[in-house]
Order: C-alpha cells, then structure tokens, then sequence
C-alpha cells in the first residue's frame, strides 16, 4: 500500500520484464513494431508514475495488459489473472463499476479531457483498496479514432481511510454537537473504527449501577446484544463486565481460553468472535460510566495503531455518556421535587395530560386533589426554614404510605401537593375513604425542635370529567375547592361541587354510624303479618330491620343496606338478623303460638360466600328453631343461573329451609331460571298488585303469573296488598298468602305479639 517506494532497480526490472515478454510472443514485423511502440509508450508512463501499476487496453480486442505492479498491489502473482477486460471488471466494487466505465466512454468520446478516477478494487485477500487510475488514449494513423487506452493504477487506500475516518469524525463531533440521540451517535461511533480496521466490530455499553446496559453495537449479532443487556459486572465477566468492575483495560487475546470469559464465553463463540479488547470509559472524575469493546472473529492482541484507536474511541464515548447521564440528571431534577423526593409540577402536569387522555379514550373517572398544610407559615415563622422543610418530608412519606403506589403524589411547591387519584368503583365512597384517611394520616402528632405538634391539612377535591375535561379546568377547580375547604375551618375537604361535599359527608357519616350499630347490635327488628287467605290467620311473618340513629333519625333499610353490603357489614348483619328473628320465633313458640313462619331477607351477596350455609347452621343450633319454619328469602338476582349461587342454593336446601323468591317478576329473572331450583315460594311484587285494580293488563298478568307459580307448584305470596278490592280480586285467583297493609303494617315483637294466633289452653 506505499504509493512511492518503488526504487530506480525496480523500475528497470519492469521494462526488462516488458521487452522479455515481447521477446517470448511470436509476432510479424510488424506486430512487432507496435509492440515495440506500446513498451516505450508503458515504458513512459512507468518513468511518470513510479510506484504506479500500468494497464493498456486494446480497444478492439478488449484485450488488456495488466503489468506486474499492476498486479502486485491487488495481491496477485504475475502469473495470475487473464489479460482481459473481464478481470478489472470482477475485481472493481460493483457500485464504481458503472461510473468508472461512464468516465471511460467520455474521455474516449471526447466529451471529457482527461481521464482520472478513484475507485474501490478487491484485493486477493478480500479487503478493498482504494485506487486512483488515470490514463490517456492512443488514436489510430487518422488521429480520429482511439484504439487504445494505457494508463496507470496508484494504492490511495491510506489517504482515502485517513479522509474517510476525519470525515467520520467530523460528522460525529457535529451528532454531539446537535444532540442527536446517543444510540444514533454510539451506531456511528462504531463504523468509523470498523471501516478502518476490516473485521472489526465496536460495542458500547453503558454502566448503571452495577449493570452493563446496551448502548450500541451495530454489526454484532442481535443475539448477543441481547444476551449481554442487563449483565452485572464483576472481575470475571467477559472483557467489558470486567474492565467496567476494575476501571482498568482488558485485553482478552483468545475468548474461548480466557479465564474472564468462562462464564460467558458461550454467549460469544457461537457468533465467531474470538477476541476481544475493552476500555473503560469514564468521566472527567474518573468515574466509570461504561465500556468500549472491539471485537474480532481470530484470537489476538492489539498492534499500536488498534490500542491508539481504542483510547481515542473512548475518549470520544465518554463525551456522549457524560452528556447522558447529565441530561438524565437533569430531567430528574425537573421531574422530582429536590426536597421530598415526590414528582414536581412539571411531572404533575405530563402524568396529568396523560391521565386524561387515557381516560378519554377508555370513558374512565379519576380524582384530582389538591393538599395544603393548614398555618404551615407559622412553624417557618416560628421554628425557621429547616424545621419547615423536615416536616415537609415527613408530610411527603406520610402521603407516600396513604396512598398506594399507583397514584401520582407530587409537591407543587410550598406546603401544597397534588395527588391524582384513580377510583374506578364506588367512586364517591372511595374518594371519601381516601380523603379521612388523609386527614387522619396527616394530624398524627410531630416533634419539631423538640416541641409537638399537630399538623393538618384541607383537601380540594375535583373529578373529571364532571369538574374539568381539560387540565387547566381540572386544576383550577380543585383549587377552587381547596379554598372551599379552608373557608369551612381547615382540616377538612371539599368537592368542587358543594353538593358532592354534603353528600359526601352525610354518606360518610352514615357508613360510619352503620358500622356502629350493626357492631353494637343497636339495629332493631319490625315483623309483618303473612295472612292465609283462605283461614284469615296469619302464618308466619316477615323480619325487617329497623335502624333508628339519634342524629340522622330513622334510615329506610332500603338506604342503609346497600351500603352494609358496600362496606362490608352484611354479613354481621345478616348474622344478626338472623340469629334475632329466630330467637323470637323461638320465644313465640314457647309462648304457644304454634306452626308460625319466620322469613328473614338474605342478600344476594351471600350466594357468592362459599361457606354462608354455616351461618344458617350456626342460627339453628345456637337458637334451636324449627327449620321448616325459616323461610330466606332471597330476590330474583340471586336466582340468576350462576354455577356458585347454585351450589348455595342446594347447600340451603338441604338444610330443610324453605326459599322464596322475592320481588318476583321485577328482576331479570323469569319462570325460565326457577326450574333449575327447588323454590318453596314465590312473591309477587308488590308493583303488580298497586296497578291490578284499575289496569286491566295488570290483573291479566298477575292472573298469569299466579297461575303459572301454582301449577309449578309454588306457594304464592303477594305482597303490597293494601286494600279490599285487591284482597277481592287476589282471593279470586286464588292466592295462597297476602302480605301487605292492609292486614299489617310491619311492628314490633310485642305489637304482633297480639296479633298471632294461640292455642286456647283447655
Ligand atoms: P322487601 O323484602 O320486599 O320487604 C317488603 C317491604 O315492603 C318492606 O319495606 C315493607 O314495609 C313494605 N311493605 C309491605 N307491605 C306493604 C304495603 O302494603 N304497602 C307498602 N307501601 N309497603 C309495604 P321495608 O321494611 O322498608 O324494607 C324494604 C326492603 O329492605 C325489603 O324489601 C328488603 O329488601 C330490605 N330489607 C329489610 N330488612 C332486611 C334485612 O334484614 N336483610 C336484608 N338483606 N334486607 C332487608
Ligand atoms: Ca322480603
Ligand atoms: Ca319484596
């Protein structure tokens, strides 16, 4: 690859080789003579170009004349290679063929005046040379036409790499410059070095914590990549895990016998590498930030320029992995409040347009509340700044362990915070929930400067998409109703919709006045006369529960149920319930009233508990009723043909209690779902019995249905029977039982007591 070392001796022993080979070739006189000519013209050019290689192409045989040198630079011997067009044009790289052979047609042509190209040639040993061939032509007597071409082939190999690789360079430095994307910068990184040493492949890895993280490494194997992504570092880990542990270069000669690669050795061979030489790279403090790797498919060691090359990409990586993990560092202090660790605004605002979006397109809710810390201005005032700001981190992990890690929790500045709250079910109650356990968490007592203190705080609360569907909106109102709150005394929360606040509260107060009483057993019982219609008397009775509270006053069961079932009291209550209706069966018996049903409300809820029929069980043993005098009645949903609420229902079954169905013909249910159970009773609703009279529809359905009930064999009740011309017409289809006003309203034990039929003692 030396452009001009050929020697004087060298140069002779050319033309002696030229004139040897005339000497050989049996030619006419005339032939002879051209020949002749043709050696001093190459002759001429030789003493141009001394170290250049010589080519002369006959334009009408495409016979061409490659000298030795010619050959020589390509890796050939002189007897190698055919005297034809054809061997340049294998030999030149496929993408400079078309140009050079364009350029070669102008020059002949006259469009062009001289003839110079740079062109890629593959040598023997399958590398590309870079070479730079000129020539000029040799025309016929006429002077019109060329017959020939000669010219010469110089090795720019060198100075077209240097060029190439300052280019290289350049481009990279400008990358940096521009802050293009690492990966893209690392990619280019990695070609320079590969384009100057053939075989070479580069890979980069960045260093966090004790993990080696991809960064780039374009031409080795996605595999691999893959594979050493996520590797911990350590003294025997491949050459760039152990260079990133010691801070120190390793130059592993042979992968498949180093010691450092045992254990990972069979992440490499597979892909043919076989050496592998790596450098720390490091910050200008000398901390480790990653490694630089080289990597070659033959066992060896670095020669000088290859080590030179090693440092220099280092050096040169280490500007963009400083760069990196100073952006990272400073989006982190964008992104987090210094102080407390928690997001910072900006980080609220980006967590915020994304939450809205995602709730858009799913049609979900979620709760924005706003947090300020109650007269926080009197302990800076009083106890200074660093006492402020310690009881700002404990307030910070205070909400951290309120919330779950789910929510966004971030610190606006201040004493103010911002927690983005998604409660998909129950949503008022569990932001209601949420809102006590704020108030609670925070007002746990601190120590400042040895003095306690109670912190509080008020919360405005704002709901999207109802308070705001964007985030400006959003936020002003949850401001909004953060001064709501501070204006109703502090320590307290507030909805942006005031009327949210009131139910909110009263709802909240009620939950916890049930919890109380259904603990304390401070729920009553009222019982309701099932009459016959046939003998007058009333067979059985329907428990229903009564709760009176001094300050929210008599609450229907159809209100505080459903919020049993929210909050998870039902089952006590049931229990109670329960065990309270039969234990006055139980009484009224032993008081001589014989053969009266008792019927107790179960809640569908309890289908799904797998093991609710031990409630019954305890209930019959504990109050020693007649169990084919309890009735559970159950509603239509409860009925549904669910596999689990089925099982149940057997379970029940075979306990020997009696099942009636309630509310019948308002649920989704129908004769359809029954025949998979075995049900005692059915109840009619009441809704039918209120329209029969005037409505002949009415009549004509309830006809049906309590005819239809009887024939499966049914008991039929009907319940909301309030008064005679009802009676009338129920007794007239034929209705077992009538449960409504106009026999009883629901009453106390005592006040029913009267009511129910004894045996007349003799
Ligand atoms: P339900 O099981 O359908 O109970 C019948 C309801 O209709 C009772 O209302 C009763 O007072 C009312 N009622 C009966 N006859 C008449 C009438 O002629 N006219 C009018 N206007 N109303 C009549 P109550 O006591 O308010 O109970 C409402 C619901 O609360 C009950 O409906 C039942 O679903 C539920 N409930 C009551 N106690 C319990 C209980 O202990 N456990 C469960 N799970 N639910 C209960
Ligand atoms: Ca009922
Ligand atoms: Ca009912």
């Amino acid at each position: 690859m030396n452009d001009d070392t050929k020697t004087k001796p060298q140069l002779i022993a050319e033309i002696t080789q030229l004139r040897h080979e005339l000497a050989h070739v049996n030619l006419t006189k005339e032939e002879q003579s051209i020949e002749l000519l043709k050696s001093e013209e190459r002759f001429t050019l030789a003493m141009r170009g001394a170290s250049d290689g010589l080519w002369d192409w006959d334009l009408s045989t495409d016979k061409v004349y490659y000298s030795p040198r010619w050959k020589s630079m390509l890796g050939y011997e002189e007897h190698e290679l055919d005297r034809s067009l054809n061997t340049w044009a294998s030999m030149v790289h496929t993408k400079d063929k078309d140009f050079v052979l364009t350029r070669v047609q102008d020059y002949l042509s006259n469009k062009a005046d001289a003839f110079e190209v740079e062109m890629r040639m593959r040598h023997k040993n399958g590398s590309y040379l870079y070479i730079r061939s000129r020539a000029f032509k040799v025309l016929d007597e006429t002077e019109n036409t060329p017959i020939r071409l000669i010219g010469t082939h110089v090795d720019i190999t060198k100075r077209k790499k240097t060029e190439l690789f300052s280019a290289r360079n350049t481009k990279i430095l400008a990358m940096i410059a521009k802050g293009h994307p690492a990966s893209k910068i690392y990619d280019e990184i990695a070609y320079m070095y590969e384009e100057r040493h053939p075989g070479m492949r580069c890979c980069m890895l960045i260093l966090e914590g004790d993990t080696l993280l991809y960064g780039g490494a374009p031409s080795l194997p996605k595999a691999y990549c893959e594979a050493i992504h996520g590797a911990t570092i350590g003294p025997n880990v491949g050459s760039c895990g152990s260079a990133s542990y010691t801070g120190e270069r390793v130059l592993t000669e042979d992968i498949d016998t180093d010691p450092k690669w045992a254990s990972v050795k069979h992440l490499a061979l597979p892909h043919g590498m076989r050496s592998c030489w790596s450098e720390p790279v490091k910050n200008a403090a000398g901390k480790v930030l990653g490694a630089f790797g080289m990597y070659y498919d033959y066992p060896g060691l670095p020669n000088e320029e290859e080590l030179n090359d090693l440092v220099s990409a280092v050096r040169l990586v280490s500007i963009i992995m400083d760069r990196e993990q100073n952006l990272k560092r400073i989006k982190e202090l964008a992104y987090t409040d210094e102080l407390t660790g928690l997001s910072s605004r900006a980080q609220l605002y980006l967590s915020l347009e994304k939450r809205i979006k995602s709730a858009k397109e799913s049609n979900e809710h979620f709760t924005l509340i706003y947090l300020d810390l109650d007269n926080f201005k009197n302990i800076n005032d009083s106890l200074g700044h660093d006492a402020g700001d310690t009881l700002l981190q404990m307030i910070a992990t205070r909400l951290i362990n309120i919330t779950s890690h789910t929510h966004t929790i971030a610190r606006l500045g201040g004493d103010e915070f911002c927690i983005i709250l998604d409660t998909q079910e129950q949503a008022k109650a569990g932001i209601i929930k949420f809102a006590h356990a704020c108030l609670e968490g925070i007002s746990q007592p601190v120590f400042l400067s040895s003095r306690r203190f109670i912190p509080t705080c008020s919360l405005g609360i704002a709901k999207y998409p109802t308070d705001g569907e964007d985030l400006p909106s959003l936020l002003k109102a949850a401001d909004t109703a953060l001064y709501a709150a501070k204006d109703r005394g502090k320590n307290v929360y507030a909805f942006y919709q005031v009327e949210y606040t009131q139910q909110a509260e009263y709802s909240f107060k009620v939950e916890q006045a049930l919890r109380e009483a259904i603990e304390t057993e401070t729920l009553s019982l009222e019982y309701q006369a099932q009459t016959s219609v046939e003998t007058g008397k009333i067979l059985g009775v329907e428990a229903l529960a009564r709760w009176f509270h001094p300050q929210l006053g008599h609450v229907p069961p159809t209100e505080f149920i459903p919020i049993a079932e929210r909050i998870g009291m039902i089952r006590p209550l049931t229990q109670w319930v329960l065990k309270t209706a039969c234990q006055q069966a139980v009484d009224w018996r032993r008081s001589g009233v014989q053969d009266l049903r008792m019927a107790v409300n179960i809640s569908p809820s309890h289908f799904l508990e797998s093991d609710f029929d031990q409630v019954i069980i305890e209930t019959i043993k504990s109050t020693g009723i007649d169990v084919s005098k309890l009735t559970l009645e159950v509603t239509e949903s409860a009925v549904q043909t669910n596999k689990a609420n089925l099982s149940m229902f057997k379970k029940l079954k075979a306990l020997g209690v009696m099942i009636a169905i309630d509310d019948f013909g308002t649920g989704y249910s129908s004769f359809a779902s029954l025949k998979h159970l075995s049900i005692d009773v059915l109840k009619i609703d009441k809704y039918f019995v209120d329209d029969m009279v005037n409505d002949e529809k009415s009549t004509r359905l309830i006809k049906a249905m309590i005819e239809m009930g009887q024939k499966l064999g049914y008991e039929i009740v009907l319940e909301g029977v309030e008064n005679d011309a009802q009676f009338a017409m129920l007794k007239q289809f034929g209705v077992n039982i009538i449960q409504g006003f106009l026999f009883s309203k629901p009453a106390s034990a005592k006040e029913i007591d009267a009511l129910l039929p004894r045996k007349v003692a003799l």
